[in-house]
C-alpha cells in the first residue's frame, strides 16, 4: 500500500512578503510526517509529528504563535481522527498546553471525544502532560497583531475576515492503509473570549474514514461549521472521485451555500491527495511519489 501525506498551514490573505516562512514551515512539517510513514510508522504518528512541528513554529496560528483573544490570551483548539476505528478526540479553549494536538490524541485514546478548557487541562495532567504558563504561548508576532487590533478594532463580524496566518492540519495514509487527520489552531485573531471555530469539531475541521479518505479544513470557522466541510469533502470521494475534484466540490458548496471562504486538504484510500481553497492563498505541502516535498503558498 502506498503512503501519502499532505499538510496545510492555513488559508487566508497572506501578503507576498510573508510567504517564505509559511512555505518553509509546511515543507519541514510534511517531511517530518513523511519520514515516519516511510519508516513504517502509523498515519496517526505521522499526522501528530507534522502538526507538532507547525504548532512550535510561530509562523502559524497554532500552539506557540496562536492568535490572541480580546483579553490578549491564547485559547487553542485541536482535533484528531483515526480512520481505522473512527475514534476521534478534540480539545477546545485550552491555554496551558504546549501541543494541543497531543492532548487531542490523548482524548482520542480515551473514553471521550471532546474536552474543553480547564477540564481538558486537568485531563492533560492526569495523562502526565506538563502544563505551561499561558504567557509562554504568546509569540511576539501574535502580541504585535493583538496590539494593532487594540488600536484599530477590526470591523464586526470579525470571523468573516479570512485570517492572515493560519491554522495547521495534516492528513496521511500509512503502509497498512490506515488514514488519520488532525487540525490545530489558535482560532481567529482578536476573537471573543470563549469563541470556538470549526477546527476542533469532528466533521467540520477534521474527518477520517478508511473506507473513503481523510480531510482537514481551514478558513472562516463559522461557515465551515455550518456545512460540516471535512465530512462533506470525505463523502465527496465516493465512487472513486479524485481528491482534487472532491476538494473543489466541497469549497464550491461552502461558497454557494453560506458564502464561506476556506481551504481543505484530502487523502483518499488509494493514497491520492487533493486540495482546494477560495481564499487568496493557502500554505500547503505534500510529498510526491519520489519523496520530494512540493510546498506552496
Ligand atoms: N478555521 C479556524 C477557525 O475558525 C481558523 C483558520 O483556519 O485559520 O478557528
Amino acid at each position: 500500500m502506498g503512503i501519502a501525506l499532505i499538510v496545510h498551514g492555513g488559508a487566508g490573505d497572506i501578503a507576498d512578503n510573508d510567504v517564505a516562512p509559511y512555505r518553509e514551515g509546511v515543507r519541514v512539517a510534511a517531511k517530518i510526517g513523511w519520514n515516519i510513514l516511510a519508516q513504517g510508522g502509523s498515519a496517526l504518528d505521522a499526522v501528530q509529528a507534522a502538526i507538532i512541528s507547525m504548532e512550535e513554529d510561530p509562523a502559524f496560528d497554532a500552539g506557540y504563535g496562536s492568535y490572541l483573544n480580546r483579553d490578549g490570551q491564547v485559547e487553542m483548539d485541536a482535533s484528531f481522527m483515526d480512520g481505522r476505528t473512527l475514534d476521534a478526540g478534540a480539545v477546545a479553549g485550552v491555554q496551558r498546553i504546549k501541543n494541543p494536538i497531543v492532548l487531542a490524541r490523548r482524548v482520542l485514546e480515551s473514553e471521550h471525544t471532546f474536552l474543553i478548557a480547564h477540564g481538558a487541562e486537568r485531563f492533560a495532567t492526569e495523562k502526565g502532560m506538563a502544563l505551561v504558563d499561558e504567557k509562554e504561548m504568546r509569540a511576539p508576532n501574535a502580541i504585535a497583531k493583538w496590539n494593532e487590533c487594540v488600536k484599530n478594532p477590526p470591523p464586526a463580524p470579525l470571523a468573516k475576515h479570512a485570517p492572515v496566518k493560519g491554522t495547521v492540519g495534516c492528513v496521511a495514509i500509512d503502509q497498512s492503509g490506515n488514514i488519520a487527520a488532525g487540525t490545530s489552531t489558535g482560532g481567529m485573531n482578536f476573537k471573543r473570549v470563549g469563541r470556538v471555530g470549526d477546527s476542533p469539531l469532528i466533521g467540520a475541521g477534521t474527518y477520517a474514514d478508511n473506507l473513503l479518505g481523510g480531510a482537514s479544513a481551514t478558513g472562516w470557522g463559522e461557515a465551515i461549521t455550518r456545512v460540516v466541510l471535512s465530512k462533506y469533502a470525505v463523502d465527496a470521494l465516493a465512487n472513486n472521485r479524485h481528491p482534487n475534484e472532491a476538494a473543489r466540490d466541497a469549497v464550491q458548496m461552502l461558497a454557494s451555500r453560506v458564502g464561506g471562504t476556506a481551504g481543505v486538504i484530502l487523502v483518499d484510500r488509494s493514497g491520492r491527495i487533493g486540495w482546494a481553497f477560495n481564499t487568496p492563498r493557502m500554505a500547503y505541502a505534500y510529498l510526491a511519489p519520489d519523496g520530494l516535498v512540493v510546498a506552496s503558498c
